[in-house]
């Protein structure tokens, strides 16, 4: 019998921490899991599954255009926020009822309230102390905003989900996921969208002919669109804000959304004084056994500073389980994770961007470009066009990256990510035969090489 209360204390019910717990239990540890707010964290609550939802709703608007050249007669569509947010929420309480219920099936002691960390072994909770022989860290993270003035008068993602009602304008600031989804969303829902980016072009990271093809698609949707632009102060005149901007305009409006990252929720949960080493920016360095530098003391998920997704962290939960409590020491490959950006319309993306791959490869980089008018908007009147590139290495003809803008991307990129992971090289996707008519044809079909450059000759 072990010394310890439980095998598994996991403080955080997010995602990864509920995989971890579940598994873990499953392969025969006790296990007790601490939530303080709700089942599912950020994803199921504020964040991916919620914002799909808005997603869905906003491109409704396009649909109801785009139907009429089909032969529908819609009449003037009208959209009423309480119906869609309420629908969300009640949704959203049947998936915390879920997890919950998993949870407890799986043989954990599910508790409710902050769990701070004692020592390498103890956590305390309600004014309790509770031992394990291991704590994982799967606290998640939450919206950061800049330190401006005003910045009180600000709404972050966490907000929007549950606003009294929709602002007839709104200034989105940001470029990264939140900012071009939810710009993406309130224009959809009829709301005025400004979205300010302070560089030179938003979704730094992503492929530089994705991140083009998209600014030029959301302007064509209405969304003003700044880049090189951010706000100095914000003040509230009335009813309204007003904001000061870095070029010395000024814009009034109803709302002021905040989408610029998010911080890591590591800190003043006894982590330091339990001897854990924190980075600066609060994340904590894990060895490929998910152990912090205090071995008991594990971590998963967004505070890890890898890769912020929700699949990321979950497959980091299982591999914990397999590793700590079945015996099976277990690594995550980061290498080709697939994700999708739900703008509209939407990017899918997998592996390498072109600059990436010029850089990570000593060898001459083909690429391969395709940009359309979609089957359906031959004929609806959208001029909407879709985006699709593949980045092929030469010498070995491996397929090593895989981006696309257009309806369904996400749904899309999956696929191509297992033929990539399984090494999938050009001509194996040139003798792959199509399936007509789709945009994800294309991907199969393309011959002609846009661009070749080695990374000497690219900059
Ligand atoms: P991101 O890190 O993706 O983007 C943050 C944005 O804010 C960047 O454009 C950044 O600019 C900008 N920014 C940062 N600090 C400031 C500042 N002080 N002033 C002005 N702008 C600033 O964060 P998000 O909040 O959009 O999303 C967090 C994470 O959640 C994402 O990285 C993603 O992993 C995950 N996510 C995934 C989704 C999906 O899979 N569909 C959806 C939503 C979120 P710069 O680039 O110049 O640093």
């Amino acid at each position: 019998m072990s010394q310890y209360d439980y095998d598994l204390f996991v403080i955080g019910g997010g995602s990864g921490g509920v995989r971890a717990a579940r598994m873990s239990a499953g392969h025969g540890a006790r296990v007790a899991i601490a939530e303080e707010r709700y089942w599912g964290g950020t994803c199921v609550n504020v964040g991916c599954v919620p914002k799909k939802l808005f997603s869905y709703a906003a491109h409704f608007a396009e649909d109801f255009h785009d139907a009429a050249r089909f032969g529908w007669t819609v009449g003037e569509p009208s959209f009423d926020w309480a119906t869609l947010r309420d629908n969300k929420t009640a949704e959203i309480e049947r998936l915390n009822g879920i997890y919950d219920r998993m949870l407890k099936a799986a043989g954990c002691e599910v508790l409710w309230g902050r769990a701070t960390v004692v020592d390498p072994h103890t956590v305390e909770i309600n004014g309790q102390q509770i031992t394990a022989d291991k704590i994982l860290i799967a606290v998640g993270g939450w919206p950061f905003v800049p330190d401006i003035p005003g910045k009180e008068h600000a709404v972050t993602s966490n907000e929007m989900f549950f606003l009294e009602e929709l602002p007839r304008d709104i200034v989105v600031v940001g470029g990264g996921y939140i900012a071009v989804e939810f710009a993406g969303i309130m224009k959809g829902l009829g709301v005025n969208v400004t979205q300010l980016y302070r560089g030179p072009h938003f979704l730094r990271g992503f492929d530089d002919d994705i991140r083009e093809h998209l600014a030029v698609e959301m302007r064509k949707k209405g969304i003003d669109l700044r880049f090189n632009c951010n706000i100095d102060i914000i003040e509230k005149k009335g009813t309204r804000l007003v904001a000061d901007l870095n070029d010395g305009s000024q814009i009034e409006t109803d709302m002021v959304m905040y989408a610029t990252g998010r911080r890591p929720s590591t800190r003043g949960i006894g982590l330091e004084e339990a001897g854990v080493e924190l980075n600066d920016n609060g994340t904590i360095p894990v060895d490929e056994q998910f152990q912090s530098n205090v071995p008991s003391i594990l971590a998963l998920g967004d505070i890890l500073g890898r890769i912020e997704l929700t699949p990321v962290a979950t497959t980091e939960g299982m591999a914990i389980a397999n590793t700590h409590f079945a015996g099976k020491p277990t690594t995550v490959d980061y290498n080709y994770v697939p994700s999708a950006v739900f703008s509209q319309p939407p990017i899918g993306s997998v592996g390498l961007t072109e600059a990436q791959a010029r850089d990570e490869h000593g060898d001459y980089i083909d690429v391969y470009l395709s940009e359309f008018k979609p089957l359906k908007h031959t004929i609806s009147g959208n001029e909407e066009r879709t985006l699709m590139k593949l980045v092929v290495v030469r010498s070995t003809d491996r397929v090593v990256g895989a981006h696309m803008v257009g309806p369904e991307a996400g749904e899309m990129m999956q696929g191509f990510a297992v033929a990539m992971k399984a090494g999938a090289t050009k001509a194996i996707f040139d003798s792959t035969i199509g399936i007509h008519p789709t945009s994800a044809e294309e991907f199969v079909t393309m011959r002609e090489v846009k661009r070749s450059a080695a990374k000497e000759a690219a900059e």
